[in-house]
């Protein structure tokens, strides 16, 4: 079942594209979707949820959420956002735990940091975490934000985004690929290929990987401890 938090409805059959006639299996697929801004992760997270049956979460989709609601925290959630730069781990963090409804889902936007990297894949799990990069090129991701229209594309918040995602997000790729998670994709073609292209590559990576007994992934940023200890409750639980 998909369960859009913004209850937007996913329209996408994705059956006609399906290029793998059996169901992947793994007991708990937590899948996390990265890439530039524009590279295609709200579409490609929600068809991949729907074909996993499990939950989507987006925190973009969340933080706009929140400011619709808005609350003082919404207007100070809308100001970072429309500066194109990332909200306190903290925030974020906490955010995601409180929706994650169980051991599977695809996460849209998020880990964005090695901060919260480190958060996510310390949850004791069956499975290793999958993170796929949607990777397209920087020009393409401006064509793409600039003609988005969301009010965080303007070309010079756009621009922040980018930098943004070479300061903050690269390094995080770094991360996880050295813990051997990493998948890059190439998200520079129509959205029906690479919703194939995912599938062909999280159906082989699921299908590989058998369940042992709890798995923590190690911890190698000491610093960032505190934050790994935010998801310790949702390992937990
Ligand atoms: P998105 O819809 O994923 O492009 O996110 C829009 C904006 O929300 C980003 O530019 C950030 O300001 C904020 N945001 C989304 N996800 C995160 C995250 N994991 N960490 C920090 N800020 C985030």
């Amino acid at each position: 079942m998909l369960r859009r938090p913004n209850g937007v409805p996913v329209p996408h059959d994705y059956r006609s594209v399906d290029t793998v006639s059996q169901p992947v299996h793994q007991a708990q697929p937590r899948i996390f979707l990265v890439g530039r801004p524009g590279a295609g992760k709200g579409t490609q997270g929600a068809r991949l949820a729907q074909r996993l049956d499990v939950q989507y979460v987006s925190t973009g989709d969340l933080l706009r959420k929140a400011i619709e609601a808005r609350t003082p925290l919404g207007t100070a959630i809308e100001k970072v956002i429309n500066s194109g730069n990332l909200l306190p781990a903290e925030l974020i963090i906490s955010l995601v735990e409180s929706c994650i409804e169980g051991d599977s889902y695809v996460l849209d936007g998020f880990p964005r940091t090695v901060a919260q990297a480190v958060a996510i894949t310390s949850q004791a799990s069956n499975s290793p975490p999958i993170a796929i990069e949607i990777a397209i090129p920087t020009n393409v991701a401006l064509d793409r934000l600039t003609h988005r229209g969301r009010s965080d594309d303007d070309i010079t918040i756009a621009r922040r985004r980018l930098v943004v995602y070479e300061t903050e997000t690269v390094p995080m790729l770094n991360y996880l690929q050295s813990c051997g998670l990493l998948h890059r994709i190439d998200g520079d073609a129509p959205a029906d290929i690479v919703e194939q292209t995912i599938w062909q590559r999280v159906s082989v990576v699921l299908s590989s990987s058998h369940p042992e007994p709890a798995v923590t992934m190690p911890e190698q940023h000491h610093s960032h401890a505190d934050s790994a200890s935010l998801f310790g409750a949702v390992a937990a639980g």
